[in-house]
């Protein structure tokens, strides 16, 4: 997954554009910048390798779900269905504007599990959020008819899935609102960034003012703007755009080399009897950034995610017992370790994860393996490695 593995002339090309005039910032100085639009171009690019109208860039992938969120009119009491496996900035990006986190079952895609998102649903709720985890995606069609049914908005956290897609479509361009980070090690990187996508203009202009203290962007005098709405500052720097310019142009490479290297190792892994893979939606292709498969049972997984360790099969996960991907980690989520006052509403939420039956994805994420798909390895080095994944798995089913 990590473009960072490649960064090169481009990439350096890119940022000295940006240094050779010293305006660090998107907007305004219009003057000394010698043409030099990093964050612009970079929006234009996005909006035509993601097939959508309209993308505002931001600071980080948290944010674009929060502003993605706020864009849309989600705040104080609303309820967000989000899944229990996925990174912890899922509720960060909801809880800090007040909403209500509500976390339900993954199935056997690793996302939403749609009847479990069916039957969360209550009258407070107002938008499902989709995480299209590890390279893929959930049962996205039965999770927009449940939305469109509901009158639910669907916001599709596509972090980690940039360039896979579904019916043609690219994935985080299905939702109302579609999220990417562009965070180190993601497929592409800006070192810290972020992008909203919609096709809803009023959505849009929403998160291009939000993300920016409210700032109309009207006129070229910044100071005269007026301020429709409150807003934050959310914004990407002219540094940070520069660099993911570079390496968004370099995504069509960076996706074949990750499908040639995960092509290999799943035919070797295919092969031995009780490897299931992790279910792809009809419809759907993967960005194969991560290479997902399930064993038998919890017992085995763990045994095989230790011999990968031992063997020297370094980024391979079994996210069961990890601190940053899976709810049964979350402690300072499930207590409510806040240094700020929360809303009565948001911890009456949160406790009740101390309780709440997750055995349905513990089911899955405790018998899954992850393995990240670097974009540096040689050729020889992916076939070493799917001989020697195969083997270990051999050994211990
Ligand atoms: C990385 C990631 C984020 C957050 O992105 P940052 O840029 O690190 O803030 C959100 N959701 C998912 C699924 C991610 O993988």
């Amino acid at each position: 997954m990590p473009g960072f593995e490649l960064f090169g002339d481009s990439e350096r090309k890119e940022v000295n554009d940006v240094l050779d005039n010293g305006v660090l910032m998107r907007y305004g100085f219009d003057a000394m910048r010698n043409g030099h639009w990093k964050a612009k171009a970079l929006e234009n690019e996005l909006c035509r390798a993601l097939s959508t109208s309209h993308v505002q860039l931001v600071s980080s992938g948290t944010a674009a779900v929060s502003v993605a969120l706020a864009s849309a009119g989600i705040g104080a009491g609303d309820e967000v269905i989000m899944p229990t496996f996925t990174f912890v900035a899922s509720f960060e990006a909801i809880m800090i504007l007040g909403a209500i986190p509500v976390l339900v079952d993954i199935d056997d895609t690793l996302a939403l599990d749609p009847k479990a998102v069916e039957a969360a649903i209550t009258p407070k709720t107002k938008a499902v959020m989709l995480v299209q985890m590890c390279g893929s995606m959930g049962r996205i069609a039965d999770i927009q008819s449940i939305c469109e049914k509901h009158n639910l908005l669907l916001i599709e956290d596509a972090c980690q899935a940039i360039g896979g897609t579904y019916q043609g479509k690219p994935l985080g361009s299905i939702g109302d609102l579609g999220c990417f980070s562009f965070d180190f090690v993601k497929t592409i990187t800006c070192g810290e960034g972020g992008a909203v996508i919609t096709n809803n203009s009023e959505y849009y202009r929403n998160a291009d003012q939000y993300s920016d203290h409210g700032h109309d962007h009207v006129g070229n005098d910044r100071g005269a703007e007026t301020h429709p709405f409150l807003g934050y500052n959310f914004r990407i720097s002219e540094l940070n755009a520069a660099v993911g310019l570079a390496q968004v142009r370099r995504l069509p490479e960076f996706l074949s080399i990750q499908k040639k290297h995960y092509s290999i190792l799943r035919d070797a892994i295919a092969r031995v009897p009780g490897v299931t893979f992790r279910t792809i939606p009809e419809g759907g292709v993967e960005n194969y950034s991560f290479l997902n498969f399930f064993l038998p049972n919890q017992d085995m997984a763990q045994r095989v995610s230790e011999a990968f360790k031992e063997n020297g099969i370094d980024a391979c996960w079994n996210y069961y017992d990890n601190n940053w991907h899976y709810v049964r980690k979350w402690h300072h989520l499930k207590d409510a370790k806040s240094l700020y006052p929360l809303s009565t509403e948001i911890k009456h939420e949160l406790s009740k994860l101390n309780t709440t039956d997750f055995s349905q994805s513990d089911h899955w994420i405790g018998r899954n393996i992850s393995c990240l798909i670097k974009l540096s390895w040689t050729e020889e080095e992916v076939n070493e490695r799917a001989k020697k994944m195969s083997k270990v798995i051999t050994d211990v089913l």
